[in-house]
């Protein structure tokens, strides 16, 4: 499962932040997704609880922002936000926008215990 692998990258990162930065525990861990990074946040929320546990996570409050994408058409310019990456453009019908964003995950915002 997606999902599972990147709590596990997740755990093993806020794990080498406690030691680099030096702090107790995290209280709260803020990911910023695009709508193209294929993740499900109840199934991110249900491995964050089994995946952090007995990690210097384990009692964290697991936040999720959603990044809107946006993308420019190549034909006529039109700048929109497409729900998938192959998204014709809706002001002329035609294909291959040129994204700009929308494959993002990452921790924008983490609160610790020093
Ligand atoms: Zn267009």
């Amino acid at each position: 499962m997606h999902e599972l692998s990147l709590m596990e990258s997740l755990r093993d990162i806020l794990e080498a932040e406690a030691v680099s930065q030096q702090f107790e525990a995290v209280q709260v861990v803020e990911l910023t997704l695009g709508p193209f990074s294929h993740v499900e946040a109840e199934a991110l929320r249900f491995c964050f609880d089994s995946v952090m546990r007995g990690s210097v996570a384990e009692n964290a409050e697991l936040r999720i922002q959603w990044q809107v994408a946006a993308a420019e058409c190549p034909a006529c310019g039109h700048r929109c936000s497409p729900q998938t990456r192959y998204d014709p453009c809706p002001a002329c019908g035609a294909f291959g926008l040129r994204i700009e964003s929308g494959d993002e995950l990452m921790i924008s915002h983490l609160e610790v215990t020093p």
